[in-house]
């Protein structure tokens, strides 16, 4: 059994159950075990890939998005141009390089990261050398007095949720440590707290429906939101979920590009959940909810695409065209994953 397993079974046997989101927490976020705390989990050798770190592409639109809603804004400056879950720092690399040429965005920018992990801190530092970043844990440390340009790529996925099961009433699957040593589900009556932030579109279950819930993504965007009310600015999410609030169990589990338990390789393999994005928009000022496919295209990556394959070689040039294939294509990442942009 591994660190993090005993110390789970060991919160598990003196608190009786753990619901979902905490075990999540843990999974991810321990500070000594947690997932992302100890590894660097992107690309081949890892885990999973995320745009970014597929093509360079990527980083550039949005980065062109960015710069443009800036423009229209009237060129704020100073302002605070945040990431949260900026991973290896490969997006915000991609954007400063895009933005580059637009005259006044980087004498104005002031680069604030959210990152929890020290180790891809440490790789953010070594990506994005050269500029002069802030660090922060969490949101609240934030700069208040600053308009907020906001980015993040899959961070919200990243956070816990917590599941419920309608059985004539709702309960809440909550992670129990059994005596032949495997760990499991079992369900308890769900506290108010949960009940009363369910969808009005999911107030009519059938028995074995199943919602997910974060209480976490929930209390970051109302404080993302409040603080744009107060300090303006605009921003936006790219995640995979789902654009209307539906039942089912979308959390899982990977390791090595490889789906499995979420109950296995405890702090090894990867913990995600669909992002509910009508509940995250039901928070932000002025969002426009889009597909990755959809964002992407109309920004110009097929002309971005060509501009690159003018100067590549052959094997640049199966890179260029796989990288637009999977960001764009509809069964790749073009319509599972979502662009909800926002802005005060
Ligand atoms: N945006 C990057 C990485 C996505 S992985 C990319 O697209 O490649 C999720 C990122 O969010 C990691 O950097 C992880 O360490 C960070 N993260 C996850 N939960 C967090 C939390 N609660 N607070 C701050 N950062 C968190």
């Amino acid at each position: 059994m591994n660190p993090l397993e005993t110390l789970i079974r060991g919160e598990i046997a003196r608190e009786g159950v753990m619901s979902l989101a905490r075990y999540m927490a843990l999974c991810l976020g321990h500070p000594d075990h947690g997932y992302y705390m100890t590894r660097d989990p992107f690309g081949a050798d890892g885990d999973f890939t995320t745009a970014p770190e597929i093509s360079q592409m990527f980083g550039e639109m949005i980065g062109a998005w960015l710069a443009h809603q800036w423009l229209e804004r009237g060129k704020p400056a100073p302002f605070a141009l945040v990431e949260a879950g900026p991973g290896r720092g490969t997006l915000m690399a991609d954007i400063l390089r895009a933005t580059r040429g637009v005259p006044g965005f980087h004498e104005a920018a002031r680069i604030h990261l959210l990152e929890m992990s020290p180790v891809l801190r440490k790789a953010q530092e070594k990506t994005l050398s050269g500029y002069e970043v802030t660090w922060h844990e969490e949101l609240e440390s934030l700069p208040s007095d600053l308009p907020l340009v906001f980015v993040a790529n899959e961070f919200l996925d990243a956070l816990p949720v917590h599941q419920l099961v309608w059985g004539g009433e709702w309960q809440e699957r909550m992670v129990v440590s059994r005596e032949n040593d495997t760990i499991g589900f079992e369900t308890k009556k769900t506290d108010e707290a949960l009940i009363a932030v369910i969808p009005e579109s999911l107030l009519s279950p059938e028995v074995g429906d199943m919602l997910e819930i974060s209480l976490v993504v929930n209390s970051f965007v109302k404080e993302l939101a409040h603080r744009l009310e107060k300090q303006q600015g605009f921003g936006i999410f790219i995640d995979y979920g789902y654009a209307r609030s539906a039942y089912g169990d979308t959390v899982q589990a990977l390791y090595q590009h490889q789906p499995v338990s979420i109950f296995d390789r405890i702090g090894e393999a990867d913990i995600t959940a669909h992002v509910n994005f009508e509940t995250v928009s039901s928070y932000l000022p002025n969002t426009q909810l889009t597909t990755q496919g959809a964002f992407l295209t109309a920004l110009g990556i097929e002309a971005r695409a060509q501009a690159l394959l003018a100067h590549a070689n052959d094997k640049q040039k199966t890179n260029i065209l796989s990288g637009l294939q999977r960001l764009t294509a509809p069964e790749q990442m073009g319509r599972l994953f979502k662009v909800l942009t926002f802005g005060a």
